[in-house]
């Protein structure tokens, strides 16, 4: 097949690898696939695993977000995806930036990224990092706890504090409550040391959790913030800002988007002089990016004698046979143990070939990634085709959150690098040109 199409570049910004241009075949799959014959062509990137990310899906996402809450700000939360033509895009589309650290805000900061566009959404901060973000100018912070409230008091009086609240997280995939959140109780002792303080708290924060697949969790946590305005009214406060946080689902969303707006209606009827922003992380970024690896090797399980299997589920089908993949748990599979996440692969080349036949015999088997360590398993047991053999490439869909950020290269093994498309249509235009303007003065010398 053509694949001079996906290797047009398209931006040269310094620094960075060049944006492809898109296919006409949308789906990202084929995007995958065509970069991996790409690869194939070069013997040196022959077997790196790599991911695939399109711009245009983060863009997509950033419509529909302002087509369903067209009243709440996002803030993008960086922790879940820094990548930088992402960063970029989202920058240049003016969403906000969600910060955990000082790394965070110099990334965003060093792009040209206004201050103001900025939230310190760590509860829990370093005093060096209060100190820091007073002098870069970013004033909007959270926090949850009285030792807070006398660092910020002692080094950055003037900051605009948030209190983020504790909400119910039960039903989400990450609980954040474990480690962040005042619980309602607190709040008004909270409140009263912050006045006592001469601090000016301006709004309420929560977060129901990461992945959270039930949308009355944020109607019930929209409520909890309106008794803390009112606690904070009784506190002597008059709360500008109503932060909703993360945990946003891409199946989900319509139905959450839905959920909150009639929440708001009810708990904030009126909220004319009320900002309302919200720090969505994997919404943004999960399906934007997919993941190609490569079967590095193959091997059978050990046998009974071996004293391997003999203590397994005999109930479940076994796997007959053992693939090990160039990224593995302590790569971008971190998701695994981090995320709760469970990858499932499929097929991007068979016996050295990218067309697969749809249907194939198919056998029980493992996949594992390269380190030495046998916790690194990416898949325990996966239905993959009989004649699966090294050289071949596995791929895997959703990849684009919290997995190439906490990736190690322990074992020296490299982080799996990003080949960038712009997606295609009418967007695909967008995306570029967003990121031409937004990039100006960084580009090469190819621009039309
Ligand atoms: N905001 C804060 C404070 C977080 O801790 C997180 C995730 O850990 C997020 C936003 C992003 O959450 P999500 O990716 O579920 O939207």
């Amino acid at each position: 097949a053509d694949t001079s199409d996906v290797i047009e570049e398209d931006i040269t910004i310094p620094g960075l690898p060049p944006l492809l241009r898109g296919h006409p075949d949308v789906h990202l799959r084929h995007g995958v696939m065509r970069a991996a014959q790409l690869a194939l062509q070069h013997e040196s990137d022959a077997e790196k695993a790599f991911f695939v990310g399109d711009l245009c899906y983060v863009y997509q996402q950033h419509l529909r977000w302002k087509k369903n809450l067209p009243e709440i700000e996002p803030f993008f939360a960086i922790k879940c995806n820094p990548d930088p033509y992402v960063l970029r895009l989202l920058a240049g589309l003016g969403v906000g930036f969600d910060c955990a650290s000082i790394g965070e805000i110099s990334q965003i900061v060093g792009l040209g990224v206004d201050p103001s566009r900025i939230i310190f959404a760590n509860p829990c901060k370093a005093a060096s990092f209060i100190k820091q973000a007073a002098r870069a100018g970013v004033d909007m912070m959270t926090f949850d706890n009285t030792d807070e409230l006398y660092k910020i008091a002692r080094l950055f009086p003037s900051a605009k504090l948030v209190i983020r609240i504790l909400t119910d997280d039960s039903k989400s995939l990450c609980r954040l409550g474990l480690k962040f959140g005042a619980p309602l109780v607190t709040v008004p002792g909270l409140l009263a040391k912050a006045k006592e303080l001469k601090l000016d708290v301006v709004g309420v924060s929560f977060h129901v959790g990461s992945g959270c697949y039930d949308p009355s969790a944020f109607a019930d946590a929209v409520m909890r913030a309106r008794s803390v305005f009112e606690m904070g009214h009784e506190a002597g406060y008059n709360f500008t800002l109503l932060d909703i946080g993360g945990g946003f689902e891409d199946a989900t969303f319509e139905t959450t988007a839905s959920t909150l707006r009639d929440a708001i209606d009810q708990y904030f009827p009126n909220r004319e002089n009320i900002r309302i922003i919200a720090e969505p992380g994997r919404y943004y970024v999960a399906k934007a990016f997919s993941l190609a690896t490569n079967v590095i090797a193959r091997r059978a399980p050990p046998t009974p004698e071996g004293g391997g299997s003999q203590d397994m589920d005999m109930e479940s089908e076994q796997p007959s046979v053992m693939y090990y993949i160039n990224d593995g748990v302590y790569g971008a599979f971190n998701c695994i143990l981090f995320d709760h996440q469970t990858p499932q692969p499929y097929v991007l080349s068979l016996n050295g070939s990218f067309h697969v036949p749809s249907s194939v015999p198919m056998r029980a088997s493992s996949v594992w990634g390269p380190t030495c360590d046998s916790l690194d398993c990416v898949c325990p047991v996966t239905q993959l085709p009989s004649t699966l053999q090294v050289g071949d490439w596995l791929a895997f869909d959703n990849m684009g959150a919290y997995s190439v950020c906490a990736a190690s290269q322990f074992n020296g093994f490299q982080i799996s690098n990003v080949i960038y498309t712009s997606g295609v249509g009418y967007l695909s235009g967008e995306v570029r040109k967003v990121l031409k303007e937004f990039s100006k003065g960084e580009e090469g010398e190819d621009e039309d």
